[in-house]
């Protein structure tokens, strides 16, 4: 099969330029997953209860609600949706050649532009009780989930010394009644400006040589953590009703490593105020390519860069 552009993945930034492309008379194709990086297809936000700070939604929407009707709109439009994983591509040359997952043997598909909109995942540590209070009390977006009602005036946990962790503790102190964060090391990796920020807030007391080995909870909701001093040795329990991680995202690049230039922590490099990677007609959304907002509404919008760049590059390129 032959399309003029092909979407891999199926998060806000893949159905946001999926929409713009279809409008646009452009017929997209669509490989929207199959558990492809552990997620179903619609992505992250399938994993979440309600999603109260994307606009348009007042009330708030469940994550895989809302992920449904961005997919309604795609189809509505025209987009050619295939529940399946690409498993490999080539994009040495033009048309791009892109393989389902389980049919390697067979023609490959092709294309004449790609759009990368592969998401990524938050890190987690797997500890025990960790499965049981996920999303009731443990969650690796303080941003997304830090003014729920269970988190208010209670004491929380963060895990992590970079940016993130600092920057995801300071956000919620608006609403905890502490923050305990949990470093490694001695030291935060932080750059030295939040770091200052973090360690000067009275809300916030950073536990060094600290990690956490057990999350537990009266059955529905998490209420403490079980910590350890990696020097003393010494384990307590600490009282917290909500456990953030904070430390580190893994971008879903595996597809096109050695293929595109990707930055020192494997997220796709686009040219600045653009979604155009160094490969011509290879354009990258959404988080694969942000590590820094990381929201369901900015990768919605670098999908509709995507998308008006893809288009305005097919034209010029493939005059009909
Ligand atoms: P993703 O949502 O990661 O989707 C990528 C999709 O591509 C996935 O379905 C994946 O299976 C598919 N895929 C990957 N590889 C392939 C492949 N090779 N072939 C085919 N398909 C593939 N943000 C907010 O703004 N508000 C919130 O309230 C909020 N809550 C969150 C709660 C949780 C628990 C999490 C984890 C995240 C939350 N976020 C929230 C962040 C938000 O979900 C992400 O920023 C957003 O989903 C990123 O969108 P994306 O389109 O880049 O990719
Ligand atoms: P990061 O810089 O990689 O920091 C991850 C943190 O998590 C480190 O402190 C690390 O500890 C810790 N960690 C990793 N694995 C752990 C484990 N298994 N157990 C306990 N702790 C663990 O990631 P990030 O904070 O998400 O930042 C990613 C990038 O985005 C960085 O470049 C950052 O500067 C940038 N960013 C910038 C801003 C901002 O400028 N406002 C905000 C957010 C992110 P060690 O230090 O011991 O390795």
């Amino acid at each position: 099969m032959h399309s003029k552009v092909v979407i891999i993945g199926s998060g806000p930034a893949g159905h946001t330029a999926a929409l713009y492309l279809s409008r646009a008379t452009l017929k997209p194709v669509m490989f929207e997953g199959f558990l492809a990086n552990g997620f179903a297809a619609g992505g992250q936000l399938t994993t979440t209860t309600e999603v109260e700070n994307y606009p348009g939604f007042p009330e708030g929407i469940m994550g895989s609600v809302m992920m449904d009707k961005f997919r309604e709109q795609s189809i509505k439009f025209g987009t050619i949706v295939y529940t399946e994983t690409i498993s490999k591509i080539d994009i040495s040359t033009r048309p791009f050649k892109l393989w389902r997952e389980n049919k390697e043997d067979q023609e490959p598909d092709t294309a004449d532009a790609l759009i990368i909109a592969t998401g990524a995942a938050a890190k987690r540590l797997n500890l025990p009780g960790e499965d049981k209070y996920w999303q009731k009390g443990i969650s690796a977006c303080a941003v997304c989930d830090g003014a729920v009602p269970i988190f208010r005036n209670k004491p929380l946990a963060v895990i992590g010394g970079g940016d993130s962790a600092a920057e995801e503790s300071l956000f919620l102190t608006k609403y905890a009644s502490h923050v305990y964060v949990l470093v490694r090391r001695d030291k935060l990796r932080a750059s030295k400006v939040m770091a200052n920020r973090l360690l000067t807030n009275p809300k916030v007391t950073v536990l060094w040589n600290t990690e956490a080995i057990e999350c537990k909870g009266n059955g529905e909701l998490l209420n403490s953590l079980v910590i350890k001093n990696n020097q003393t040795k010494e384990i307590k329990e600490l009282s917290v009703n909500g456990l953030f991680y904070a430390i580190g995202h893994t971008p879903a690049t595996n597809l096109v490593k050695g293929k595109l230039d990707l930055d020192e922590d494997g997220y796709i490099l686009t040219k600045p105020d653009s979604t155009c990677t160094d490969i011509e007609g290879v354009f990258a959304a959404g988080d694969v390519k942000d590590k820094k907002y990381r929201q369901a509404i900015t990768s919605a919008g670098s999908g509709c860069m995507a998308a008006l760049e893809c288009e305005r590059w097919l034209s010029e390129h493939f005059d009909e």
